[in-house]
């Protein structure tokens, strides 16, 4: 990896390779790769690309391509790691861990994300997808979001004009900046967040690299992951990717997969399912290309 320029605002890395910052382990190289520190330089670099580039988070929900990106790659950097304050609401970067906000709630007993806890995540990333766990969705609490828009321009939402749906946002195509978020006080919730914890490890599949769920469920609180495990798929694999003997609806990574072996074990789950249930699965993953 060359840094070619690094001003402390500004990163600029060639040749980076994607699968160092995906939760799969996979992805080729980049060979523009921005970490961005100041709104003005993102606003600038946003302008530059004419909109034309993928958004980085933690990767944990990226499929990329093993081939040469198409777009550049633009993170959030350091300066946008930060929780803070802001009299009833608390305002987090979206550069921020997830993992950092519930520790941060749980110790000060601020209610609203424990049941989140372990899903690996930006701040942004996590609003983005609207990402759920156990009944409740990081939207519930969500007061306020400042972004940039594809122009480079900057504007506050208030809740009453942000749309929210399963994995889905009106941020979608927007660089979320920081988010306030409205907490109710709670108690007793270190316990309740370790429960939590607990379930998740016990329910997926921890011990390999992987974008977590594959496929969106269906409406009416059908799990892929049982359609996927009633086609008996369960372990199957494409050279070093193979559906999780743990949880169906999760394509692990046993070390050095690659972008066409998990899509080729997307593409037979879609298939065999479709067969035998009549059901065709959604793609909760975003595949990079
Ligand atoms: C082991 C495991 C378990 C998981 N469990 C769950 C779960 O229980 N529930 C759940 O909902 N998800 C789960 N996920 C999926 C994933 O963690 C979530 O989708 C998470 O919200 C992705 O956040 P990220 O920061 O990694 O975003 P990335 O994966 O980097 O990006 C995801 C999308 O968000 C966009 N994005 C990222 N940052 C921003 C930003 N600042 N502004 C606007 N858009 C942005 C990206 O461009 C991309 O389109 C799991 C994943 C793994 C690997």
């Amino acid at each position: 990896m060359v840094v070619v320029e690094d001003t402390q605002r500004l990163i600029v890395k060639r040749v980076v390779k994607l699968k160092d910052y995906t939760s799969i382990k996979i992805g080729g190289r980049v060979s523009r790769f921005f970490i961005v520190n100041t709104e003005q330089d993102l606003s600038k670099l946003v302008k530059e690309t004419g909109g034309l580039f993928y958004l980085l988070g933690k990767g944990s929900n990226i499929l990329a391509s093993d081939e040469r990106l198409s777009k550049p790659v633009i993170k959030l950097g350091e300066e946008f790691d930060y929780i803070k304050r802001d009299f009833s609401l608390v305002e987090v970067g979206a550069a921020t861990s997830f993992l950092k906000l519930v520790k941060y709630a749980v110790e000060n007993e601020l209610e609203g994300v424990e049941n989140l806890v372990g899903i690996p995540a930006s701040v942004g990333g996590m609003v983005c997808m609207n990402a759920s766990s156990f009944g409740r969705e990081i939207s519930s609490v969500v007061e306020r979001v400042r972004c940039m828009d594809k122009e480079g321009s900057i504007s506050i939402v208030e809740k009453d004009e942000m749309k929210f749906a399963y994995r889905k946002s009106s941020f979608a195509n927007r660089i979320i900046l920081s988010v306030w978020f409205k907490f109710e006080n709670g108690f007793n919730l270190k316990e309740k967040a370790k429960n939590f914890l607990k379930e998740r490890r016990i329910r997926g599949d921890y011990d390999y690299p992987s974008c977590g769920c594959v496929f969106k469920n269906l409406p009416g609180g059908v799990f892929s992951g049982a359609l996927i495990e009633g086609c008996g798929l369960k372990g199957v694999r494409k050279n070093n990717a193979a559906v999780s003997e743990r949880h169906a609806n999760f394509i692990v990574n046993l070390g050095g997969a690659g972008f066409k072996d998990v899509e080729c074990l997307i593409k037979m789950i879609k298939e065999k399912v479709h067969e035998k249930y009549n059901v065709v699965l959604e793609e909760e993953i975003h595949r990079w290309t």
